[in-house]
């Protein structure tokens, strides 16, 4: 039962009044196998996409060995899916608590920062029963980065300004075996000259304290597909990367790492929605902005979108939705094309939601129910299945808001 081929025989098998999570474990596992072989260093799976154990479980399988966590939470339940991975505590700020707990119990010892205090948090904390300073710390200094080629922004909340950041790089300098420098250009960047920017700033950085870098950190930011967003091919993005980071300031033996949570989840999850009422072009869903939506209604982000009933022929026209609860805000404006004659009682499968979809459901006004269902079926879109035409040589490369 909890295996099936696709979403239509899971709405001929239960005619679902709830929505359903489908999963495909093939496609994280391909996307894994892709930055695992094909990015020029390690690649760190950024936990906050999805934290779902069983597709932490096929990350693992294909060989991400390294994990992005941000909160206490993630530490515990990375830890407990994946005994051995190497966990990374990326969050800036952090209690001194959840560090002693993190370093002293769940042995992660490398943790991100971006100011005198939370490198002073680290430092105390990982102190042994005598009170001797940690040995084996990895340290990385996260730096604000312009986001202005990413579609949404992670640019002004963290990051030390390349002002200040060349006395925090020699003070944490003094803390560390490992020193790295690491930032986020931003979710979904749309080139990979986002990368070569901020690189240069990391330069800039690293000349003016004239310290020894050991790691170079490029965060996330790769890019998945959806309606109007095609991106480059991600072999574009390691290679300009790679260079970029050949040509920086630090040792031969210095490791280049990145964290991926969009390009590794995103094709793992899509989502089954009935209609349950049509107002005209609007369409009233059972998931929407306080479910796997949340993107959609806050950002206005476009999901791909097909109907699951065959019976519907009518060329496709462009609807909004609105989701099960009582609140206003549960609107997503989209457009999505459907066929005109879709009404209620149908059912629409939406598309690419194994990054911040999935994750995002809350039990808000009684709505949270979702069951999960594996499928052996290919995402709407994919990156890594070797078929995409080369975007590169169509007139819609880039779409940039
Ligand atoms: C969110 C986040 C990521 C993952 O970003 P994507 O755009 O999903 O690749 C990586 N690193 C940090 C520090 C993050 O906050």
């Amino acid at each position: 039962m909890h295996i099936q081929s696709d979403a239509r025989s899971v709405v001929a098998a239960l005619a679902p009044d709830e929505p359903v999570i489908l999963n495909r474990p093939h496609a994280a596992a391909r996307a894994a196998r892709f930055f695992a072989e094909k990015f020029p260093g390690r690649s760190l799976y950024a936990v906050k996409a999805n934290p779902s154990p069983d597709l932490l479980k096929v990350l693992w399988d294909n060989g991400i060995t390294h994990y992005d966590v941000a909160s206490l939470a993630e530490v515990r339940q990375t830890r407990a899916a994946l005994p051995d991975a190497e966990l990374c505590f990326m969050h800036p700020i952090k209690t001194t608590r959840a560090i002693a707990e993190a370093y002293h119990q769940h042995g992660v010892n490398t943790f991100s920062l971006d100011s005198d205090e939370e490198l002073e948090k680290i430092v105390e904390s990982c102190r042994d029963t005598q009170g001797n300073p940690a040995k084996d710390l990895k340290l990385l200094v996260r730096m604000r980065v312009s986001s202005e080629y990413a579609q949404l922004s992670l640019a002004s909340k963290f990051g030390v300004d390349l002002a200040d950041a060349a006395p925090l790089l020699q003070r944490t300098r003094q803390h560390c075996d490992w020193l790295g420098v690491c930032f986020h250009v931003g979710s979904q960047a749309m080139t990979p000259f986002a990368y070569v920017q901020a690189l240069e700033r990391v330069r800039a950085a690293i000349v003016e304290a004239a310290v020894t870098v050991d790691i170079i950190d490029v965060g996330g930011g790769f890019p998945s597909i959806y309606p109007d967003m095609d991106p480059p091919p991600l072999e574009d993005y390691f290679d300009v990367i790679f260079r970029a980071s050949e040509s920086l300031p630090i040792s031969y033996s210095s490791e280049l790492w990145c964290e991926p949570g969009r390009a590794l989840a995103a094709e793992y999850s899509s989502l089954i929605v009935r209609v349950d009422r049509r107002r005209g072009e609007n369409l009233y869903i059972n998931d929407g902005a306080y479910g796997a939506l949340f993107d959609a209604a806050h950002v206005d982000w476009r999901f791909p979108v097909a109907a699951l009933d065959s019976g519907l022929t009518r060329p496709p026209a462009e609807f909004s939705f609105y989701g099960p609860t009582c609140d206003d805000a549960d609107y997503m404006k989209g457009p999505f094309l459907l066929p005109e004659d879709i009404q209620a009682g149908d059912y629409i499968e939406i598309g690419m939601l194994g990054a911040y979809g999935a994750v995002m459901k809350t039990g808000f006004n009684g709505f949270g129910a979702a069951e999960h269902i594996t499928v052996t079926d290919e995402p709407m879109a994919s990156l890594y299945r070797g078929d995409r035409p080369d975007p590169r040589a169509s007139d819609n490369v880039v779409s940039l808001r």
